[in-house]
């Protein structure tokens, strides 16, 4: 049993992110750059169906450009087994990663794709959803649990807006992972000298035979207003008063 594991690099959580100076991207120079936390949620269960020797290989793959082997390296270290880099120097449209990945799985042939739910740059939450259309692929969005019945079947707990609901797929199948799923690992100093031995082959949008068009054109890029100050109120009289007389300001 194989495992897809889709990651994309991402301005940290940590990070305030900051429109450039022509107000057009996020800048992400000299800022530090992780893997999407749902996906090293997506990776984390990959490497644990593996342990529990229900899988035998977990493979990486990120689409972007050279700056992305760090978060290969991460993912390695991690305990991925391979990793893969499509060389891509173009802003990409989850429907532009969704090709991609689709030629991808289809050269890889994995039984299960384990992808984050979302990217926390661009909060689209459409990628999984997409791949797992273009591959007719069962799928499960916002897996909470997951367990792997047989090789043939995966039970997964989804997070959905009235509790949680428990489906039963057919594998080949696509997940994608929510907060809740597991906590991820610790990286290991003898893990990132280990990763270092371990391949990342490059593949290019020629050798998949894909063209990327994007039409989608971002207008401006702007901080949120900033916002003002609160006020502090000793009780409820004192809250309901301010309410009456700042109701324009609510
Ligand atoms: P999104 O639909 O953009 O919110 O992304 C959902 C998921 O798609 C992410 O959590 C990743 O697993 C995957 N994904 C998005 N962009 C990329 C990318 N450039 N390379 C690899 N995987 C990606």
């Amino acid at each position: 049993m194989k495992i897809l594991v889709p990651i994309k690099r991402v301005v940290d959580y940590n990070v305030v992110v900051r429109p450039t100076l022509d107000k057009m991207k996020v800048d992400t120079e000299n800022v530090k750059m992780s893997i999407n936390p749902f996906d090293e949620i997506a990776l984390e269960e990959a490497i644990r169906i593996r342990e529990s020797g229900k899988a035998e290989e977990v493979v990486v793959v990120t689409c972007g450009d050279e700056k992305c082997q760090d978060v290969l390296k991460t993912s390695l270290a991690m305990g991925a087994d391979r990793a893969l880099l499509v060389e891509c120097n173009k802003d990409l449209i989850p429907i532009s990663v969704a090709k991609i990945l689709k030629k991808i799985s289809e050269k890889e042939n994995p039984n299960l794709i384990i992808m984050g739910k979302q990217a926390i740059d661009d909060d689209c939450n459409q990628t999984g959803q997409m791949l797992a259309s273009l591959l007719k692929l069962p799928q499960a969005t916002f897996a909470s649990k997951i367990d792997l019945i047989s090789t043939e079947e995966i039970e997964v707990t989804r997070e959905v807006d009235g509790g949680i609901e428990i489906v039963k797929l057919s594998l080949p199948a696509l997940i994608t992972a929510d907060l809740r799923l597991n906590e991820p690992r610790y990286i290991t100093l003898p893990n990132i000298m280990k990763a270092k031995k371990k391949i990342t082959e490059k593949i290019t949008l020629v050798d998949l035979n894909i063209e990327i068009s994007n039409k989608l054109q971002v207008l401006e890029i702007k901080e949120p207003e900033p916002r003002e100050k609160g006020i502090k109120v000793e009780n409820v009289d004192e809250l309901v008063n301010y309410l009456k007389n700042n109701s324009e300001a609510m």
